[in-house]
């Protein structure tokens, strides 16, 4: 498969690993957004999660839980942004599931969630509620 972050996995891309283990590699963003930026993969191809078990997930959350704590022991920020972006109306362009740890670090200048998207939509959460009734 012509995929990045599979090439990476199988040693034919280097990179600079924060942890890896069975399930897991975390390596530094070649094009960091903040100092210590990382993105933690599943070994095995999946674009999102919607595609994973239970069990691959949690082994995937698992191992995003120790990188991030390799980071805040090694650069200590004052704090993070962890998440993901899903397909390309979430602004994906590595089509192999990747979270991304990025450090924040006071008066850096960047927004937080709530400034990703301002598109609250036609119903209220109320109305939408209805739909995740059933
Ligand atoms: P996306 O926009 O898909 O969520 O993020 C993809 C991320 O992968 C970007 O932050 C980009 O800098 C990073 N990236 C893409 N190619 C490489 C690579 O070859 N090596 C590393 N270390 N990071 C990469
Ligand atoms: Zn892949």
């Amino acid at each position: 498969m012509n995929c990045i972050f599979c090439k990476i996995i199988n040693k034919e891309v280097p990179n600079y690993t924060v942890y890896e283990d069975e399930n897991v590699l975390a390596f530094l963003d070649i094009f960091p957004v903040a100092k210590g930026h990382t993105v933690v993969i599943p070994k095995k191809h999946f674009e999102t999660p919607l595609e994973m078990s239970t069990e691959e997930f949690k082994n995937f959350s698992a191992g995003v839980h120790i990188a991030l704590q390799r980071v805040e022991t090694i650069l200590s920020p004052g704090g993070f942004n962890v998440g993901w972006n899903q397909k390309e109306a979430g602004g994906q362009a590595v089509p192999h599931l990747h979270v991304h740890i990025i450090p924040r670090y006071e008066g850096d200048g960047g927004g937080n969630m709530h400034s990703i998207v301002k598109n609250p939509g036609d119903k209220t959460p109320a109305e939408l509620f209805e739909l995740f009734k059933k």
